[in-house]
């Protein structure tokens, strides 16, 4: 009998995965696993989404994504999964924050003691500090992947109202630590976002060991990707649920457009487009809720240099606002994995804040070359004479701009949604705060789920 419901679940037609990023690749492979066929729908020439490594001139480097902590357990467990274990290797873990010309290091994995005698802020400023810990530990146990919402009672404010409220604003505690660190993670100014950020990347980004994939993070997802119907340069255009399934219209690489039927799908683009895609599926509050989800912009500049920059031991360093608005951070690649750059040279990569990739995003390769250069003079000076390469990329969404209260509001979303049942499932950022971990969650949850609601009927039918 069981395996009869199990033949007529795969008669039904595929799932269909719209997006070939880590939620949607997360989603089919669970589909899949469980003898289901799914297809997956990806607008891009490649898979990937925001990951993607690129290798030239003996550089490899990282457009997207980078870091990979050991506090993303699933990420790690799925790795070993499907056979990328043995590709995971210890990253640089340290992680540097800029000031008064000097880059003060922090172990990633000793976060908590190398802060107490870091000599970046004042021993008042420690002590000042001792109330933000207690209240992120208490916050701790709710800050995860699957669904953030769970923390809305600490979604108040945003972490500058927070040092100000609570560590009477101990302007360099906020400058230099606090706010640094936000911008470093997320692109985005500590007074623009929802404190939950802040809590959550304490405990669920920095403050574990970091990893990196040896030969790119590419590599992961071209190992998740085997053996599926991958269809690239394929734009959905609407999703319906009928009865007994979904139909799916898209425009195929071939520039045709093909409506088909399928068991299910899941949808993994960005948030605001959903109520787009999903016509008249959500109730009036939901629709609002997803169209007034807004996303960070990025560019991102791989730089090769001839030279490593001296005494910079860190792999990845935050740059505070006072040193400069504009960007956000970069990562020395050759201090995080081996590999990274040719023999004697380096290879940085530099961030823009999301402000600032709004001003420049659509500036030509040269412009923002120069513009990126001058101000990453002021942390290196004269690292303009050492490269030999450079390669931009323009990143339209990273992650959701969150604000205070967003979450609150998330949590309802959820709520509504747990109350009906449908053959359409969504994955992605948006559920928890933006990174890679949440989305392979989001993947897990969205197929577990449409799991199940395709096998509930099933099952009564077979037992008639
Ligand atoms: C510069 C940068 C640095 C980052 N660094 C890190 C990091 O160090 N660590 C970390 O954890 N995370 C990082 N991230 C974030 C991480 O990459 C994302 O959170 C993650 O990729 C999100 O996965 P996703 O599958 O939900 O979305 P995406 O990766 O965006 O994939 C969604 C896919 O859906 C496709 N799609 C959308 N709409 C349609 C449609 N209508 N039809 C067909 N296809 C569609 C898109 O083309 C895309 O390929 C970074 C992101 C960027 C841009």
């Amino acid at each position: 009998m069981i395996s009869n419901a199990h033949d007529e679940l795969a008669d039904r037609g595929p799932v269909y995965i719209v997006g070939a990023g880590p939620s949607g690749l997360t989603a089919a492979y669970r589909i899949r696993a469980q003898g289901i066929p799914a297809v997956i729908l990806e607008k891009r020439d490649r898979t990937g989404g925001m990951i993607h490594t690129h290798r030239e001139q003996g550089y490899l480097m990282e457009e997207g994504a980078t870091i990979l902590p050991s506090a993303y357990e699933p990420v790690v467990k799925l790795a070993h999964e499907i056979g990328s274990g043995d590709d995971l290797i210890p990253a640089g873990s340290i992680i540097g924050f800029a000031r008064d010309n000097v880059i003060h290091n922090l172990r990633s994995d000793h976060l908590f003691l190398d802060v107490l005698k870091t000599p970046l802020v004042s021993l008042k400023s420690k002590a000042l500090m001792a109330r933000f810990g207690i209240d992120a530990t208490r916050a701790s146990k709710l800050l995860n992947y699957e669904d953030l919402s769970r923390a809305s009672a600490f979604d108040t404010m945003t972490p500058r109202e927070y040092c100000s409220l609570h560590l009477g604003l101990s302007g360099e505690v906020y400058d230099y630590v606090i706010n640094s660190t936000v911008r470093g993670v997320l692109g985005v100014r500590g007074d623009a976002i929802s404190n939950l950020e802040l809590f959550f990347m304490l405990y669920n980004i920095l403050g574990s060991k970091l990893y990196a994939f040896r030969e790119g993070y590419s590599t992961y997802v071209d190992r998740l990707s085997q053996g599926m119907d991958i269809r690239l340069n394929t734009t959905v255009q609407e999703v319906r649920e009928g009865v007994d399934g979904v139909t799916v219209t898209w425009t195929g690489a071939d520039g045709v457009t093909h409506t088909e039927s399928g068991a299910g799908a899941v949808i993994t683009a960005r948030g605001d487009t959903i109520p787009d895609l999903v016509p008249g599926h959500f109730d009036a509050a939901s629709e609002a809720f997803l169209r007034g989800l807004r996303y960070t912009k990025c560019v991102v500049m791989n730089t090769g240099v001839t030279r490593k920059p001296k005494g910079i031991v860190a792999s990845v360093i935050n740059i505070p606002e006072p040193v400069d608005p504009d960007l956000m951070g970069f990562t020395c690649e050759h201090n995080k994995a081996p590999g990274r750059a040719p023999e004697g040279h380096g290879l940085l990569d530099i961030l823009t804040m999301t402000e600032f990739a709004e001003r420049i995003i659509d500036e030509d390769d040269d412009t923002i070359r120069t513009e990126i250069l001058r101000r990453m003079e002021k942390l290196i000076p004269g690292v303009t004479d050492t490269v030999d390469y450079t390669r931009i990329a323009r990143w339209n969404e990273v992650i959701v701009y969150s604000r205070p209260g967003l979450y609150k509001e998330l949590g309802q979303f959820q709520a509504r949604q747990a109350a009906t049942t449908s053959r359409i499932q969504l994955a992605g950022v948006f559920r928890s705060s933006s990174n890679m971990c949440t989305a392979t969650v989001s993947g897990e949850r969205a197929a577990a789920e449409l799991l199940a609601q395709l096998r509930a009927p099933l099952r009564r039918f077979v037992a008639v």
